[in-house]
Parts: structure tokens; C-alpha cells; sequence
């Protein structure tokens, strides 16, 4: 195995992988995931997974490491793709720097659940595909991937890794469903908002190498043509799974239409949006994300919209853009990149000078706002008011009705509502960033939701 010095070499080595990355990232992900399925060729490791052993052995030491505070800088700081092999290669040491201290705290926070709630089969399959996770990566730790060949083989553990844990979050549901009796609401709010907040870096981390890989290295398919295809197309405003100009207003667009389809099937109307303030702002976040938190939100405000007979009022959504002089961001921590790479020079300063440092979203819908007897409950894990089973009930319970709802696909996947889960992870994947989320009921009128979210700033690459 020879090692790199030139960007040349990142050029002509060939990758592994047979499909080149499109313009979105996250739209393409399902069918990387699917090739990759297919790929029945399995990186050989220099010894064999480690055992159960080393496993005991390295997880207590593991989890006492500290955890780095991931930033959003962090994920850009390798610089634009194309990385040079240089820049690749680092990417991937920090990459791996930073996983299996990930793994073993989440490892550990398990073995730490009351012992007949970790015995429950749904729990305990989390628990193995994380012990599994770490073992692929144990044998790479302690040795410096320094070569584009070790590049690619850890690449394809990272992707091996993040297919993995895609249906995490559903298991979870059902295991803690499944062990309400055993284990209180509390702790079960306390448990999901560590792990699922911790999961949702852990997933960032391996993704954006993965993203940074093939944004960087020309694809072909071995078994199609040994010839390389021509350059990926890729998105200019993308670095790895970052968007540098991300334009919330086409996220509502594009989210509402799928939230629309959804409400169409479950209740034969389709409610209307409109996006005011400033639709054309941009900053710089990871789609994924807001796709995720925008989806969950219009999902409750239509739902609401619905079922509170008020599908002719539409549901308003206003841009509100931060000030790029706002004494907000300049006092935003974190955002910068302290240490410019050798690529600064390659890549040229890219200053942001036209995207917000921040944008906040504001839904409102006219769907008779949230019982107050409900409103101290909306953010714990698993609670909902759909498909309440009896009127004598209380308004609103713990996921007993979720059950059924429950897919292995994702979270909530096509159903409108009834896992409980849109405003707890909604809020998580706000405020993994810095931002938050704020709802404020109009009881008898309406819901305002305000999602605000920093951006990473000046990208001095
Ligand atoms: P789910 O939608 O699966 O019930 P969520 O966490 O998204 O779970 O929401 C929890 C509960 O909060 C909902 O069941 C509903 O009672 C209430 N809620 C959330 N958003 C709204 C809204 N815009 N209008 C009225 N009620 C809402
Ligand atoms: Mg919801």
C-alpha cells in the first residue's frame, strides 16, 4: 500500500463504490444504501473483528473519553470538495478520532438501563448493532489511515455503520413501548433524548466523511466498465452533506408537497401553505435536518389545520432571516474554523457574505391551537393525542397507539402522526446546532411554531 501526496492520485484512484453521488446528497442516500446492499464484496480487515472480549476490555475505557462537541465547523473545515488525498485522508483520521468514543458512551448509557428493559429483543437489538459497529471499527484504531486504499476500505465500514443503525429510532419506540411497565415516561424521556441527540452527531460525523469521499473521488462501476465515468455532478454549494446556501423556503416547498400527499390519503384533503418574509434567504445548514424538523412540523400544523375544519385557511410560513450584522452572530461562538487546512490556498476564501448566520421559521397554522392540559406533555418521547383509542381517556397518553403506526422504515415514515415523536427529535436536531424550537398555542385558534437555526457562518475556505 503506496501513500498519497498528490491531488492527482485521489483523481485516478478508482473507488470501490459504484455510484457516482448526484446533485442531493440526501436524496441519494436510499440508493447508495441499496447498492451497497448489493456489493457482496466485504473489506478485509489485517486481523479478524475483534472478539467479545476486546470488546469488554475497550468500551469502559472508551466511554470514560470525553465526547468532542461536534460544531458544524468542524464538518467543513477539510475544505470543498474536491479534498485533495491529503485532506481526504485527514478527514477520515478525524473521523475515526472521534467514532468509537461515540459508540462506547452510547454502549455504555445501554448497559446502563434497568436489565430487563436491555433484555427486551427490540432494545437488545440496538444494543448488538452497536457492540457490532464498534468492533469494525476497533481494528483501526491505533493505526493511521494513510493511504487513499485504507481510505476506501474505511469509507465502506462507515457506510456499512450508518445503514446499520438507519431503523434505530422505530426499534426503540417499540422496545420502550414494549417496556412502559418496567421503566417510567421520565426516564425514557431522559434515555431517548441523550442517545437520539448523541445519534444524530455520531450519524453526521460518518455521513459527511462518506459524503466528502465521493464528492472527491471519481466513481465507476468494475463490473459495468473499467473506465471511470466522468466527474460526479456534483452540487457547487455542497460540502459533504452541507448546504453552504440553503434555501429554507424551497425546503417548505418541497416538504409541504410530501406532507400534502399525506394528509390526501389520510383525510381526502389537501390542506394550502403559503411562504412569506424573505423566501430567497439562504445560510449555510445540513438539509437533511431541516427536511426532518420541517416535515414533522407541517405534519402537526396540517394535521391540525384538518381535523379543526379549517383546511380552507392556509397554513403561513415566514422566513425571518438574521441580520448578518446581528450582534447575535457575531457573537456566535464555534462557527469559525480556528485552524485554515493547506487547502485554504486550493479552495480560496469563500466567504458567505450574501447567506444569513441564521434563519428562524415561523409555522402558523389556525388549527385550534393545544388543550392546556395537553401542552406540558407535547415534548416527551411517544406521547400523542392521534387516534385517542377512548373519550373518558385523558387527553393525549404514551404511545399506546403507536404500536401499530410503528415502521421499520423510518420514523413516522407516510403516517401523519402518532409515533409522538416530531416535536422531541424536532427540537433535537435544532438544537444540535444551537438553534431551538418554541411553540406557542392559541388555544381555541391556532399553533405558532418558531424553529430558529444557526448557520456555520463565514466559511474561510
Ligand atoms: P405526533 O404528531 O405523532 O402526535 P408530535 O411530537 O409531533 O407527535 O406532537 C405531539 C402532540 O402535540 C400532538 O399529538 C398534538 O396533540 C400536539 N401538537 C403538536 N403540534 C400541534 C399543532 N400545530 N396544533 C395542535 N396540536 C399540536
Ligand atoms: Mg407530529
Amino acid at each position: 500500500v503506496k501513500g498519497v501526496e498528490a491531488d492527482q492520485e485521489v483523481r485516478t484512484q478508482p473507488s470501490r463504490f459504484p455510484s457516482p453521488l448526484k446533485a442531493s446528497l440526501s436524496s441519494n442516500y436510499p440508493r447508495l444504501y441499496s447498492i451497497l446492499q448489493q456489493n457482496k464484496e466485504r473489506p478485509h480487515y489485517d486481523r479478524p473483528l475483534s472478539s467479545r472480549h476486546e470488546l469488554e476490555d475497550k468500551v469502559p475505557w472508551l466511554a470514560s473519553q470525553p465526547l468532542h462537541q461536534l460544531s458544524l465547523a468542524d464538518l467543513v473545515k477539510h475544505g470543498r470538495p474536491p479534498l485533495s488525498a491529503e485532506a481526504l485522508l485527514s478527514s477520515a483520521r478525524f473521523t475515526l478520532s472521534l467514532l468509537p468514543i461515540r459508540l462506547a458512551h452510547r454502549i455504555q448509557a445501554l448497559r446502563n438501563l434497568p436489565y430487563i428493559v436491555v433484555s427486551n429483543p427490540n432494545i437488545s437489538r440496538i444494543y448488538n448493532n452497536y457492540q457490532h459497529s464498534l468492533s469494525t471499527l476497533l481494528p483501526w484504531q491505533g493505526k493511521t489511515i494513510s493511504s487513499l486504499d485504507d481510505e476506501i476500505k474505511f469509507t465502506q465500514v462507515l457506510a456499512e455503520l450508518v445503514q446499520t443503525h438507519t431503523d434505530t429510532i422505530p426499534i426503540l419506540a417499540k422496545g420502550f413501548i414494549e417496556c412502559r411497565k418496567y421503566i417510567s415516561p421520565r426516564e425514557v424521556t431522559r434515555f431517548l433524548d441523550e442517545h437520539l441527540r448523541a445519534r444524530i452527531g455520531t450519524r453526521l460525523v460518518a455521513e459527511q466523511h462518506i459524503a466528502l469521499h465521493y464528492s472527491s473521488t471519481p466513481h465507476f462501476d468494475p463490473e459495468a466498465s473499467p473506465t471511470p465515468c466522468p466527474e460526479p455532478e456534483t452540487h457547487p454549494s455542497y460540502i459533504g452533506v452541507i448546504d453552504t446556501a440553503l434555501r429554507p423556503a424551497s425546503v417548505i416547498d418541497s416538504c409541504g408537497g410530501f406532507v400534502a400527499d399525506i394528509c390526501e390519503l389520510n383525510y381526502g384533503v389537501r390542506p394550502e401553505w403559503v411562504v412569506d418574509g424573505e423566501p430567497d434567504a439562504t445560510f449555510a445548514f445540513v438539509p437533511m435536518h431541516l427536511e426532518y424538523i420541517v416535515t414533522e412540523l407541517l405534519k402537526n400544523a396540517f394535521r391540525a389545520t384538518v381535523e379543526n375544519g379549517m383546511s380552507r385557511e392556509p397554513v403561513v410560513v415566514t422566513i425571518a432571516p438574521e441580520p448578518a450584522s446581528s450582534a447575535a452572530s457575531a457573537a456566535t461562538p464555534g462557527v469559525y474554523s480556528d485552524c485554515p487546512t493547506k487547502n485554504s490556498k486550493a479552495h480560496g476564501i469563500i466567504p458567505l457574505h450574501d447567506h444569513a448566520p441564521g434563519v428562524t421559521i415561523r409555522i402558523r397554522d389556525r388549527g385550534g391551537g393545544i388543550n392546556p392540559a395537553v401542552l406540558p406533555h407535547i415534548w416527551g418521547y411517544s406521547f400523542t393525542t392521534f387516534n385517542e383509542a377512548d373519550d373518558d381517556e385523558p387527553p393525549g397518553a404514551w404511545g399506546e397507539e403507536a404500536m401499530g403506526l410503528i415502521s421499520t422504515t423510518g420514523v413516522g415514515g407516510s403516517t401523519i402522526a402518532g409515533l409522538g415523536y416530531g416535536l422531541p427529535l424536532s427540537r433535537a436536531y435544532a438544537e444540535y446546532f444551537g438553534g431551538g424550537i418554541a411553540v406557542q398555542s392559541l388555544y381555541g385558534w391556532g399553533t405558532d411554531v418558531y424553529l430558529r437555526l444557526k448557520g456555520v457562518g463565514k466559511i474561510e475556505y
